[in-house]
């Protein structure tokens, strides 16, 4: 059956993807109210209740916003880091100063592979302003799946694991320039241009030309700005990028949306 990929959301108002082999599916990240994501399940044919797991890649809430429900309902091992797993439950305590428990919690270190059913999931540091973000590659049945999305720029590290990516789901937040004159605050585009905000499309095209390995089948660009960024714009500079590289017939450009869920990708 082989290894699919599903966007089910994607950008600042949340992120949830599903990595699923033939017999394990994996929810990454849960940034979307826990309705919303059985409802963007259910329009892709799917059963939230076939779901393994659930791995947050940080605790930002477009990324965790959904989860104590999603947890609840569906009683299925959460995977965080310790500090990742403390700061979303000091966020949420009440006014008794209780946090909420995760019925199963594991958890994983960056760096440290595990493994979920028949998954190999590699977690890895991403340069991003929250307490231990990471980026995930999954490996099953021979096809490799990248995600790194929330991420200031692309260090060494991060394009090591990139490498050999059947799938890679790359962030392309921003056009420099949208940013530079839209309607942000000063201190706000700052922080998205730092090197622990957000990659811009110019950074990934940069990537593209000058580190990436021509190895994906599929590029997803993710978390797309929508104050500071055009779909049309994102899919051109990487294109542009790509042909440069003479890769772009082996990579089909596919935008992730935050509106709707993208058809699943199979390998
Ligand atoms: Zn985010
Ligand atoms: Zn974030």
């Amino acid at each position: 059956m082989g290894v699919s990929v599903s966007m089910l959301a994607s950008g600042s108002r949340g992120n949830c993807a599903i990595v699923a082999s033939a017999c394990t599916k994996i929810l990454v990240d849960a940034g979307i109210s826990g309705r919303e994501t059985f409802k963007r399940m259910k329009s892709l044919g799917e059963d939230p209740h076939s779901l393994s797991a659930i791995l947050i890649t940080h605790e930002h809430c477009d990324h965790v916003y959904g989860l104590a429900t999603l947890a609840k309902k569906l009683r299925i091992p959460v995977f965080m880091t310790l500090a990742t797993q403390q700061a979303w439950a000091r966020a949420l305590r009440d006014e008794n100063g209780v946090r909420p428990q995760l019925e199963k919690w594991e958890r994983f270190e960056s760096g440290h592979s595990f493994q979920v059913g028949d998954i190999a999931v590699k977690p890895f540091t991403i340069p991003h302003d929250a307490v231990d973000p990471v980026g995930f590659t999954f490996r099953a049945e021979g096809i490799k799946v990248g995600i790194a999305t929330d991420l200031g720029y692309l260090p060494v590290s991060v394009r090591d694991h990139l490498r050999g990516c059947d799938v890679l789901v790359m962030e392309s937040n921003h056009d420099v320039e949208m940013l530079r004159v839209g309607p942000y605050p000063w201190s706000v585009k700052q922080r998205v241009m730092s090197r622990v905000g957000h990659l811009s499309n110019e950074s990934l095209a940069n990537f593209f030309t000058n580190d990436y390995d021509n190895s994906a089948t599929f590029v997803v660009l993710a978390h797309l700005s929508q104050e500071n960024n055009h779909p049309e714009i994102a899919r051109r500079e990487a294109e542009k990028a790509l042909a440069m590289r003479g890769g772009l017939f082996q990579n089909r450009v596919l935008l992730a949306s935050q509106s709707e869920a993208l058809t699943p990708i199979c390998l």
